[in-house]
């Protein structure tokens, strides 16, 4: 069987994908190691346009039932599969799997999406979802009038620092080495706020409280002492980790892995792979992003095949 696509992934990007490309008609397979992606895990997603409030469970069942509701004879799905390479074969490609199954398809869509690079201080996995946190863009209105803290000195980290000015009463950004690693523009306007604090050569040690975060212990790397915080939100921005080992030495990726695209059509490097969502080198790292994209590379793919 010679496949017109085949998605890679069980994310926002893969199902908004495998929706489209059954629209289209074309002969389609997924293969997703679970569907849900990231946000599976949120109480409440406010930003998922067109409902005001979501939980990432209910999201990720909508998401996947509409994409089951086109299984059939040009769609098929294979849950629980994860790819492990994509290989050139003349035009088309090989999709290698954990199963052991290698499947051939004329286009590659890779949704494989990231994981966020975890905190490793003391309490992080306990307060998960308690008053710490990987994304300040969804639950950063939670805490206003609170003070907080972000870990993580670099543009991602001041971003989220900036977003929850608008609504915290305090923010206080860790950086574990000496200086920021964020545009030195974006520095500067941040640190300029009044509520705004920086801390240099700080280890974050341990996520402190009782049911929820009251606060964390840091280790000033310079000096070895030890100092306490009170917060009642830490917004963690240490790195993401793409998942992109199963494409890595076919297509250009950039320094952090992510996969490099063309924006205007989520093409790789690589012709006859695209890419979307969080495995990508796009800038901004959102679920109704990651749909919009994977749609884009689905109708170029759709042009692609016809045309060829
Ligand atoms: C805690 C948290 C909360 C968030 N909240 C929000 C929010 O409120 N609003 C918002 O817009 N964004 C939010 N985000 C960001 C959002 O979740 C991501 O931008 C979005 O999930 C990206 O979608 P994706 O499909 O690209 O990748 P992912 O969601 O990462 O999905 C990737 C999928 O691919 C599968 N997969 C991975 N590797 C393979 C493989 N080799 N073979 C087969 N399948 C594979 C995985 O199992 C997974 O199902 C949040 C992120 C986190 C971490």
């Amino acid at each position: 069987m010679l496949y017109d696509l085949i998605i890679i992934g069980g994310g926002p990007a893969a199902t908004g994908a495998g929706v489209y490309a059954a629209r289209k008609k074309l002969n389609t397979l997924v293969l997703a190691k679970e569907f849900g992606g990231q946000s599976i895990v949120s109480p409440e997603i406010y930003n998922w346009i067109g409902v005001q409030a979501i939980s990432g469970a209910e999201l990720s069942k909508n998401l996947t039932e509409h994409l089951k509701s086109y299984e059939g004879e040009l769609l098929t799905i294979h849950e629980g599969v994860a790819a492990t390479a994509v290989r050139a074969e003349g035009d088309n490609f090989n999709v290698h799997t954990d199963s052991g199954d290698v499947y051939t398809t004329r286009t590659v869509l890779v949704a494989t999406g990231a994981g966020r690079r975890k905190l490793e201080a003391a309490g992080a996995d306990t307060f998960e979802h308690k008053g710490f946190t990987y994304c300040a863009t969804c639950d950063g209105p939670l805490f206003t009038g609170k003070d907080v803290a972000v870990v993580g000195g670099g543009n991602a980290g001041f971003e989220s620092a900036a977003q929850l000015l608008a609504y915290v009463k305090s923010v206080t950004l860790f950086e574990y080495t000496d200086s920021y690693k964020a545009d030195p523009v974006t520095v500067e306007k941040v640190l300029s706020h009044d509520s705004m604090t920086g801390v240099l050569n700080a280890e974050v040690l341990e996520i402190t409280g009782d049911a929820l975060v009251k606060g964390l212990r840091y280790r000033d790397r310079a000096t070895g002492d030890e100092h306490a915080l009170n917060v009642e939100g830490v917004f963690v921005e240490v790195g993401v980790l793409p998942n992109t080992d199963l494409v890595a030495d076919i297509v250009e990726l950039d320094q952090y892995r992510h996969i490099v695209v063309d924006p205007r059509r989520q093409r790789s490097s690589l012709l006859g792979i695209w890419a979307a969502g969080d495995c990508t080198d796009g800038l901004y790292e959102q679920n109704n992003i990651a749909v919009g994209d994977a749609i884009k590379a689905v109708e170029d793919i759709y042009v692609y095949l016809k045309t060829k």
